[in-house]
């Protein structure tokens, strides 16, 4: 893609057909843009607010080269887009972030290996083959440590926690089909996250420090600011800066990390597409990270990340969606439903965002 920016009026191609596609379609309504949805599902939450909509397989060679005549600029609302349909797609029209990008995030060991090389901080971990590799691994990173399957994991599927090295023949046994990572736990303070936008120009623009809370390994709520020291909430915005320009980045990307109880930053994790943490500030930042990303796609200059306030997203899991009436009670509260029809256990159905009044200075970075 070259710095010329695609303006109002082209059509932006999206994979996937989820909610993130679905907030991206509807900003990008609002900032005159058509968005295209590709995905298999035939009532995808996207689609319903989307200028276009191709059900098909991701294998469909046909039905992707019809969508890549579609389009002007092909994005994704989940990282795990088939290698091969990035590639086919990207022989026809600008794909971003990049194959490049997608290669790295959506593979743990070469995520953890970029990040090494930037010289930011992880957790330990040990590429698995074999049970010897991970007899092995365990001897380096120690034990309690979490086995995890390279690619395709999500929500804490995939993983196995080791607490003892006798567990792990059973955890290899469980997971071993595929290519495995071996992290040490990590006993971090609390979990959060950082957003960064970076566009054609090179221009980079970062949101605060967040902390997310999780429960069964889905994120629950998210809390803006972080408790975080001034200190750590800018350590966190120079190592998300240091990822987008190392990954030339054209898009925006979450980055998930833990913080440790002497305000130390360790990179979990890396999404290169709008972030569930980031939902926030569709109400409570001046740029949502929606319209940030159509930003960043298109060559447009970026807008302002700062939040409005303090701030705190609840995702609405399964049934917890029922609760709308008790939400739209309160006149601050602005809730989103995705239009999902199953209320399955776990299943993200919606979020409410709430405005918190200014915390007093002295509170408001403690912790
Ligand atoms: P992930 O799919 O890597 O984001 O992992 C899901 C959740 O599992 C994280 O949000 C953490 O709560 C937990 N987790 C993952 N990896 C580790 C680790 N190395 N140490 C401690 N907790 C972890």
């Amino acid at each position: 893609m070259s710095a010329t920016p695609l303006p109002p009026g082209s059509t932006i191609g999206i994979l996937g057909g989820g909610q993130l596609g679905r907030m991206l379609a509807l900003d990008a309504a609002r900032m005159g843009y058509r968005c295209h949805i590709y995905c298999p599902e035939a009532s995808a939450p996207a689609a319903e607010v989307a200028a276009a909509a191709t059900v098909a397989a991701y294998d469909d060679a046909e039905a992707l080269a019809a969508f890549a005549v579609a389009v002007d600029l092909v994005t994704y609302e989940f990282e795990n887009v088939p290698a091969a349909t990035a590639a086919t797609l990207a022989a026809k029209r600008p794909v971003e972030p990049s194959p490049k990008v997608l290669e790295i995030c959506q593979n743990r060991l070469k995520e953890k290996r970029f990040l090494t090389e930037l010289g930011l901080r992880t957790a330990p971990f040990a590429a698995v083959d074999s049970l010897q590799d991970l007899q092995a691994g365990l001897a380096k990173v120690g034990t309690p440590a979490v086995l995890k399957t390279t690619q395709f994991g999500y929500d804490g599927k995939g993983q196995r926690l080791i607490e003892d090295p006798a567990d792990a023949a059973a955890a290899f046994a469980d997971l071993g089909r595929a290519a495995l990572i071996l992290e040490g736990f990590v006993t971090f303070a609390y979990e959060a996250s950082v957003l960064v936008a970076r566009n054609a120009l090179g221009e980079v623009a970062c949101y605060p420090l967040v902390e997310n809370r999780h429960r069964d390994h889905i994120l629950q709520s998210t809390h803006v600011p972080a408790p975080a020291s001034a200190e750590t909430a800018e350590a966190a915005e120079d190592l998300a800066r240091r990822i987008a320009e190392g990954l030339e980045l054209r898009g925006l990307i979450g980055v998930e990390l833990f913080v440790l109880a002497d305000g130390g930053l360790l990179v979990n994790e890396m999404a290169p597409r709008p972030h569930n943490s980031g939902h926030w500030t569709i109400d409570a930042a001046v740029t949502s990270q929606f319209e940030q990303c159509l930003r960043a796609l298109c060559g447009l200059p970026l807008g302002s990340a700062a939040p409005l306030g303090p701030a705190v997203m609840e995702n609405l899991l399964g049934n917890q969606v029922e609760r709308w009436m008790e939400i739209l009670a309160d006149p601050r509260a602005k809730l989103h439903l995705y239009g999902k029809g199953e209320a399955r256990p776990g299943r993200k159905m919606g979020h409410v965002t709430r405005l918190l009044p200014p915390a007093p200075e002295s509170k408001s970075r403690a912790r």
